[in-house]
């Protein structure tokens, strides 16, 4: 692929694709693999795989000192711990969250007969914007979630001005965000919790998995409760709960990953400055930014395509970029709102949404992390600038297809 400049050269076109095998968005990072081996033969040896054992209470340990928080509850996924945490904080009614998001944000209230209210983000840093939050404020109204976005933090100074002014409940769904700082302090430690994820596509991966935390000692208490059936004891329940339950199998991945979060930082910050470098000057295409003041994990490299400029649209990049097996993916399109059950309780959402529809239909995110090396970036890279100088081409090419 190296010295590619034409159409001709593209998959679209004719061509083979550039990559033989599939490039997928969100490859696992693995720490130390001889690490994790030795520690996978130990937990089988000690035939203690669930039910609080040593290796969760070690992750948890050992993530609570790094996020600099209290408590820090490990779970089976990032779904159940949020439905957990926003059981546990006693939400209800309604919450007002993103539409541009996981749907497993809204749906960790649909699922227990909250509703969600979606509200517009601001178009530069893709989160919840705490003006438009306010104006969905009703006297039904319990709570707000954040999702801090491609892990850059929401404006949490606001967000937890609000929330305190209008006696609201404050979670954060940090999904993205694990190793990431906002002004020089983990993203962990705002508002009432936090939610982890620690999903297989996530910074750092247990296989699935997810978290709490917080340091409300209280808060922690009813959620160890919660993710254990309620039980306080040996034969003895003492509130209603779930198995939000993480097993020591995943505990071992996290522990050895936690190790290694330092390489994966380098490697997607040495691939994000790539991307940046060699897409430089492409009009309408726009790299995200980070505040590089702060710690970041730089794990979704994500571009802005304003057609207007570009003169090809979203859609068209992904399609050429899918042609040459780089599956590139258009997150969160179309938003949670033209999502079922959503879309039949809202249909007129969209019309408070604009930088919500605006976004989801300008956003692809490429692969990068320890899977894609700096020859492949520079090939992606080339497809793009090809892709761009060639629009109506490529265009006529897709639409032929
Ligand atoms: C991944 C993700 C979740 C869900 O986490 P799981 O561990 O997959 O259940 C929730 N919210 C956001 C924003 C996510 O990206």
């Amino acid at each position: 692929m190296t010295g590619k400049t034409t159409f001709q050269n593209l998959a679209v076109a004719g061509a083979a694709p550039a990559f033989s095998e599939p490039l997928h968005v969100g490859r696992p990072n693995i720490g130390n693999r001889a690490r994790l081996m030795e520690r996978i033969e130990a937990v089988i040896d000690s035939r203690w795989y669930s039910n609080n054992g040593p290796r969760v209470q070690e992750f948890e340990q050992e993530a609570a000192r790094l996020l600099g928080v209290k408590h820090f509850i490990a779970m089976c996924n990032g779904t159940i711990a949020l439905e957990i945490a926003i059981r546990a904080l006693g939400f209800k009614g309604e919450v007002i969250v993103p539409s541009f998001t996981f749907i497993a944000t809204p749906h960790s209230l649909q699922w227990q007969e909250i509703t969600p209210v979606f509200c517009d983000i601001d178009p530069l840093t893709h989160n919840i914007d705490p003006v438009a939050a306010e104006k969905l404020i009703t006297p039904r109204t319990t709570g707000i979630i954040g999702v801090h976005v491609w892990g850059r933090p929401c404006n949490i100074t606001a967000l937890e001005d609000l929330a305190r002014r209008r006696n609201l409940g404050l979670l954060f769904d940090a999904s993205h965000a694990f190793g990431c700082s906002s002004g020089g302090k983990m993203i962990g430690s705002f508002g009432q919790a936090e939610v982890f994820s620690f999903h297989a596509t996530k910074f750092l991966n247990t296989f699935e998995g997810g978290a709490v935390a917080t340091s409300d000692d209280d808060l922690a208490h009813r959620i160890r409760l919660m993710k254990n059936f309620g039980f306080a004891g040996y034969d003895n329940v003492i509130y209603p709960g779930t198995n939000g339950k993480m097993t020591e199998m995943s505990a071992v991945m996290g522990i050895t990953g936690l190790e290694s979060i330092g390489d994966f930082i380098a490697v997607n910050r040495r691939n994000y400055h790539q991307y940046a470098a060699e897409l430089a000057g492409l009009p309408g295409i726009d790299i995200n930014v980070f505040d590089e003041s702060e710690k970041c994990n730089f794990q979704y490299l994500t571009l802005e395509v304003d057609e207007s400029r570009a003169g090809i649209c979203r859609d068209d990049i992904v399609s050429v970029l899918q042609a040459e097996n780089i599956l590139a993916r258009r997150y969160f399109y179309p938003g949670c709102h033209n999502m079922e059950p959503y879309k039949s309780f809202f249909p007129n959402a969209h019309l408070i949404l604009p930088e919500t529809t605006k976004i989801a239909a300008r956003i692809l995110v490429l692969p990068t992390g320890t899977a894609v090396g700096e020859a492949g970036v520079s090939t992606i890279c080339q497809i793009i600038r090809t892709a761009v100088a060639n629009a109506p081409a490529v265009r006529n090419s897709l639409s032929a297809r």
